[in-house]
């Protein structure tokens, strides 16, 4: 059937949004109808089903063993240790409940799903175990991680990071595959020794570098290829560069100020008006090698995707949050993958086919709002069915939620698992208290930090690392931003002294917040190139200080 574009006024927050021809294919394909909401409230929806970094001090409830977990120890959940949700200690069919058809179903699914007990964190089996690495979720395949979400395989000695595939010694760092001892960076790949850099790639020892590839001991430089021995761009001989550079390496108070002073530098470069590397017809920003993906963020090999954020090895896909490897046709989810097709609004599936609804299924087909399924079929609330009367079941079901116009929808926002302000909604898409509760999510006032617990003021700290002696490990400190306590870990201490790094005065959790604001909004305007005026489509807001160029204009400036 030839589809038109249609515009339409959003139910939730009366946008006006855009649906395009390729969508319609889509949600026919997937036998759903059009979404009544715009692409932002959607996401919301899903975000507030990820919460990666919001962290708390459990017991697991099966073996009593303490745990981390990404769950509120006020929430209604039960949760075990990874390891007791994974085995056969316990049956997820024994929560089964009988349909009730005088009921409305997201009830029933709520009811199931508040008893059915919770694994601790995410972590992708698929993707490998993650060694020595409790505190990592929505990862898999990390080894003696820190702090480490939506992240693996291949990840050694890594901390304080989000998407970082293929990476040994990488601290304090955003999105990026194939790197070794990187420092506070965004967006770097096949790189090694980069510290403070962004949109970096094929460059070798080098700190400040903005928009750069093929570099080589350059330091606080912009929009370079080829280069080496550069310094703020220009060339020097390689004795003047190291002792210029071996001046500021490990002083706090001179890394502050060369930040601010990379920072003002850097404004007067242009900009290209996307971060987007070998993509053929997309729209978005942080695509790598993807096709006709749309109003997607963080993106590698995918195809044929709608409003996708940090998806991997995909095709054909809308509305998903993380994961998606090797699996197509899958609409309204949040970490679902590893050969997983046809399945519609679910949290965290695994190898599964026809799934709706659902939560936690692993290997598993037809199965309908179920939670904590493995090797599953023709299950509707855990409770399993012969192949007819399961589908007399879900179709009464989808029925129902056809008639309320919610088909294909997200679950409802009051089953989400967490407060808006625990989730990646709110790093993403930002709101105040007063806006998360008005929208319907809800707020959580007490998040675990400690305060108050200090033993060294920061002011007593040395200015360089060099004089840094190893008793700081037995210190608390205060952050400077937030007042919250943090601690140094063995692994970080040893990784600044080797990669001259000054003691960060912020907590992890501010750095990783002050990351996000560098990268850039999941957010796009239309805008104007400042050189050929050729319209661009580019997440720097109207207001933004950069110089923003088209893509052609770009490349004609650095090449
Ligand atoms: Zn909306
Ligand atoms: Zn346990
Ligand atoms: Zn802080
Ligand atoms: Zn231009």
């Amino acid at each position: 059937m030839e589809y038109k574009s249609q515009n339409v006024v959003c139910q939730n927050c009366k946008e006006q949004f855009t649906i395009e021809p390729d969508d319609f294919s889509f949600y026919e394909k997937m036998k759903v109808p059009a979404p009544k909401i715009c692409p932002d409230c959607r996401f919301k929806m899903r975000a507030v089903f990820r919460n990666e970094r919001t962290l708390y001090n459990q017991m697991c409830r099966l073996c009593g063993r303490s745990i981390i977990t990404m769950y509120h120890p006020d929430s209604p959940y039960v949760v075990y240790c990874n390891d007791c949700f994974l085995s056969d200690k316990w049956d997820p069919y024994f929560f089964a409940l009988d349909f009730d058809f005088s009921r409305p179903f997201f009830d029933q699914l709520k009811e199931l799903t508040e008893k059915v007990p919770k694994s601790a964190t995410y972590s992708s089996v698929q993707m490998g175990p993650n060694i020595n690495s409790e505190y990592a979720n929505f990862a898999g395949g990390n080894k003696d991680g820190y702090l480490i979400f939506n992240s693996g395989p291949g990840n050694e000695n890594c901390a304080y990071s989000r998407g970082i595939i293929k990476a040994r010694d990488v601290f304090d760092f955003y999105y990026g595959d194939s790197i070794e001892n990187i420092y506070e960076g965004i967006n770097v790949h096949k790189s090694n020794g980069i510290i403070w850099g962004q949109n970096v790639t094929d460059s070798i020892d080098s700190q400040f570098v903005l928009n750069c590839s093929n570099c080589q001991n350059c330091f606080g430089c912009v929009n370079l290829r080829h280069k080496s021995y550069h310094f703020f761009n220009e060339p020097l001989s390689r004795e003047e560069w190291l002792a210029r550079v071996g001046e500021i390496s490990g002083s706090y108070l001179k890394i502050e100020e060369m930040k601010k002073k990379f920072s003002e530098f850097s404004l007067k470069f242009p900009h290209r008006s996307n971060n987007n590397l070998k993509t053929t017809n997309c729209t978005g920003d942080y695509l790598f090698e993807s096709k006709n993906c749309h109003n997607c963020f963080e993106v590698s090999f995918c195809e044929d995707m709608h409003n996708v954020f940090s998806v991997k090895l995909a095709k054909d896909c809308a509305d998903m949050i993380g994961h998606c490897r090797n699996s197509e046709l899958l609409y309204n989810g949040v970490g679902v993958g590893a050969g997983s097709t046809r399945v519609i609004s679910y949290w965290w599936v695994e190898s599964s086919q026809d799934i709706e609804y659902s939560f936690a299924i692993r290997q598993s087909a037809n199965c309908f709002g179920c939670d904590g399924i493995k090797n599953g079929n023709f299950v509707i609330l855990n409770k399993r069915y012969e192949k007819d009367e399961y589908y007399k079941i879900k179709n009464k079901i989808v029925e129902e939620l056809r008639e309320k116009g919610v088909y294909g929808d997200f679950f409802p926002t009051d089953l989400a698992f967490f407060s808006y302000n625990e989730t990646i909604g709110q790093d993403n898409m930002p709101m105040t208290k007063e806006q998360a509760l008005l929208e319907g999510f809800r707020w959580e006032d007490k998040i675990q930090k400690t305060e108050g617990k200090e033993t060294l003021s920061l002011d007593k700290i040395p200015d360089n690392i060099k004089d840094v002696e190893e008793s700081i490990l037995n210190e608390v400190l205060t952050c400077k931003m937030c007042s919250r306590n943090y601690r140094l870990i063995k692994r970080e201490f040893e990784f600044y002294k080797k990669m001259l790094i000054p003691i960060p005065r912020e907590c992890w959790n501010c750095r990783f917040v002050n990351r996000i604001i560098r990268r850039g909004p999941y957010k796009f305007w239309n805008r104007n190139c400042v050189k050929c005026q050729a319209d661009i489509t580019t997440s720097y807001a109207p207001d933004r200080p950069e110089i923003v160029y088209c893509e052609k204009c770009y490349q004609q400036e650095v090449y």
